[in-house]
């Protein structure tokens, strides 16, 4: 292996060693990390972050684990968590900057309660705002893209920068960040002025629709695959009468077809099968290649 993981030990508050990615992942799914910090200020993230390159070790940067299929290998490295612990905000006027491991429906819940509208699509979101800034998050209509004015990221080089929405390059769930290789810290949001109760009577709206079409009892990433050009994924594997399909602990959600479940000890190997299997049929039936939404991270086998 690469250097001593014990370098990192006394860098964040939590270093743990071996961490089953089951634990930080809305699927319950994921096999081992070898090192996974949780660093509470820019500076432990710096320090891990130059750490890890100056000694040829991997990094991964987990928000909410919640658009993730780790493989049952787990990840090499280090996986740095961007969660409660970095979550501060600062409003100022119409403005709301918010570092990037606070949840998104926090961040949403925050803004309406102070009168500031924009971010309400985002309260079924269950990423962090790191997260949502680099998939490009999106729902009713609205994406990240629309009320996002800039990002603060540390380079892999280890310097502090801001990059305008326009550098990011936003398209349907994803960005220029989602392979760039930098942290993003915090977000700054240009929302408007809008009326609390109001705003908190949509996303109720919202919510209940949410209730009755989507899986939430159940482990899952959201939406698997993204939506194709004109048309629906969850229809798709609908109309190819796939809901219910089970492999191991995965199922395709009788609920929504979009949503795999995990209805117990799915392993990430199942999940895959699963997911192949409707990529095919799909294929098969309707002549329509389906491109994974969730991103796939890790090894297929533990080290030896
Ligand atoms: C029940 C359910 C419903 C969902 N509904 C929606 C929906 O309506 N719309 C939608 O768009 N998505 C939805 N999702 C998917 C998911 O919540 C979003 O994609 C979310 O934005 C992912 O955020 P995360 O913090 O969990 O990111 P993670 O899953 O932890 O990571 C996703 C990617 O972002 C990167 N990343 C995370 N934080 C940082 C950071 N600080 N710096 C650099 N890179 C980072 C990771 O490296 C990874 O590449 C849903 C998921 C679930 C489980």
């Amino acid at each position: 292996m690469y250097p001593d993981p014990s370098i990192f030990a006394d860098v964040a508050p939590v270093v743990l060693y071996h961490e089953p990615m089951a634990k930080h992942t809305t699927w319950r799914i994921g096999g081992p990390a070898d090192i996974l910090a949780i660093p509470e200020k820019i500076s432990e993230i710096a320090k891990l972050l130059h750490l890890a390159i100056s000694n040829g070790i991997p990094y991964f940067v987990l928000g909410r684990g919640s658009n993730l299929l780790v493989r049952d290998g787990g990840i090499r490295g280090l996986v740095i968590k961007l969660g409660e612990s970095y979550s501060g905000y600062v409003i100022d006027g119409n403005e709301l900057t918010v570092n990037s491991g606070r949840t998104i429906v926090s961040t949403a819940n925050v803004a309406m309660k102070n009168g500031l509208s924009g971010l309400e699509f985002a309260t079924g979101i269950p990423g962090s705002v790191g997260g949502a800034v680099v998939m490009n998050a999106g729902a009713h209509g609205n994406e990240m893209k629309d009320i996002l004015q800039s990002v603060q990221v540390l380079t892999p080089s280890g310097e502090v920068e801001s990059r305008s929405a326009k550098e990011l390059n936003f398209h349907y769930r994803t960005s220029a960040l989602r392979d760039s290789g930098e942290v993003v810290l915090s977000a700054r949001f240009s929302l408007a002025k809008g009326n609390t109760e109001e705003m908190l009577a949509k996303v109720k709206g919202w919510s209940q629709r949410r209730q009755a079409t989507q899986p939430l009892s159940f482990p899952s990433c959201g939406s698997v695959f993204r939506n194709p050009l004109g048309d629906h994924a969850a229809r798709l594997i609908e109309a190819a009468g796939l809901k219910g399909t089970r492999i191991g602990g995965a199922m395709i959600s009788d609920l929504h077809a979009n949503f795999i479940v995990n209805v117990g000890h799915a392993s990430a190997n199942d999940v895959m099968a699963l997911m192949e299997y409707a990529k095919q049929q799909v294929l098969l039936q309707f002549g329509v290649e389906l491109m994974p939404e969730v991103r796939l991270v890790g090894e297929d086998e533990a080290r030896g």
